[in-house]
């Protein structure tokens, strides 16, 4: 059930339903939307009664939700989520579009600064990189854990860059929500809900990957597990799902992002690195993603591909994510959307020392 406030009630009357429906041992998740507030109920296992809710003051109507997913709906929501981070112009979700890149795995403070630099100097906001990897194999590189984190950190200092990566298990949630602006869920982990709802509890917004053979509705109601607990900051993520296709690694399901948009407030990027598994499609992939109205990319970038610890095959070179930068911009710019403003000035990059960190 969903609780929509008239778009002249105040802060006092939104507070006055929270509490009742509080009262009632159930959850009030107040949403602030352009026109008016609205007021998503969890906690109720069946139908539940409107219970007075209606004659309330300041109350609207009060709507039987018939879809699984409450939160993560426009019937909550009409207006598209806006995320933001703190002491930072980038948003995501708004006119403007984000980019997000990066190698697959952070693997040495040399490695992670040069691509960071050359990301921020093609105009990225946010430096991906895994510090946690969730490799097929367990004998493949597994990251850096914590010293990784470390190397983004710095990274995010020197280059302005926001930085986004990914948390495997509870215990490198903990770790991942003090270093990152944004705690990446993985596609392998979209369905693990102990981890959603302890990321619903972190006090960083979440990229939520689709899961490899999720359906649209199993996506939405993971980011519903997420935003069930409180974090209402999600970004979800189309990377690809498996088919019986076997020209690319996975197929890029470009229809869910009008699909998302119809049913969802929530924000969709678009993988095409993880999406395709090949270089030479992610430049297509990328321009198409833009086209299809994606509100971001997340590109794997590496400047040595061929010795990437992971997914270098996927990897674009520096200077072919320069071409995608600008083609994102002149794609977007069709559509009446433009690129976020760069998270530096090019001049502000400086250059990066050789002074390598051992591989753990
Ligand atoms: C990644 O982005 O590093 C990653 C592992 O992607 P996915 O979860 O989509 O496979
Ligand atoms: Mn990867």
């Amino acid at each position: 059930m969903l609780v929509v406030m008239q778009s002249h009630a105040t802060e006092e009357q939104v507070r006055e339903v929270c509490r009742k429906i509080e009262s009632l041992g159930l959850r009030a998740h107040p949403i602030a939307g352009a026109q008016r507030t609205a007021i998503g109920i969890t906690g109720n296992e069946g139908s539940l009664e409107a219970g007075g809710l209606e004659e309330m003051a300041g109350v609207g109507e009060v709507i039987r939700v018939s879809k699984p997913y409450k939160l993560v709906s426009r019937d909550l929501k009409p207006d598209n989520s806006v995320i933001r981070f703190p002491n930072s112009h980038v948003t995501i979700g708004g006119k403007d579009i984000v980019v997000m890149a990066g190698p697959c795995s952070i693997e040495s403070r040399e490695q992670a600064l040069t691509i960071a630099q050359n990301v921020a100097n093609a105009g990225a906001h946010f430096l991906r990189g895994g510090a946690y990897k969730p490799r097929t194999s367990p004998y493949s590189f597994q990251g850096l854990g914590e010293e990784g984190l470390k190397l983004m950190a710095e990274a995010r200092e020197r280059f302005g860059l926001l930085i986004v990566t990914e948390a495997v298990d509870n215990e490198s949630l903990d770790l991942v929500e003090k270093y990152a602006d944004l705690i990446q869920i993985g596609a392998r982990n979209m369905q693990n809900f102990s981890l959603l709802k302890r990321a619903g509890r972190a006090r960083k917004p979440v990229l939520l990957k689709r899961g490899m053979s999720a359906t649209l509705e199993e996506f939405l109601m993971a980011a519903e597990y997420v935003m069930s607990e409180g974090n209402y900051n999600v970004v979800l993520c189309e990377r690809g799902v498996r088919t019986f296709a076997d020209h690319t690694r996975n197929t890029l399901d470009l229809s869910l992002v009008p699909a998302v948009q119809r049913l969802s407030h929530l924000p969709i990027l678009v993988d095409p690195s993880h999406g395709t598994g090949k270089r030479n499609k992610v430049l297509p992939m990328g321009r198409a993603s833009v086209a299809v109205g994606a509100d971001g990319l997340m590109v794997e970038v590496h400047h040595d591909p061929d010795h990437a610890l992971s997914d270098g095959p996927q990897s674009i070179t520096p200077d072919q994510f320069e071409v995608l930068m600008s083609e994102v911009k002149q794609i977007a710019a069709v559509l009446h959307r433009g690129v976020v403003a760069p998270a530096c000035e090019p001049a502000a990059a400086v250059h990066v020392p050789s002074r390598a960190v051992a591989r753990s």
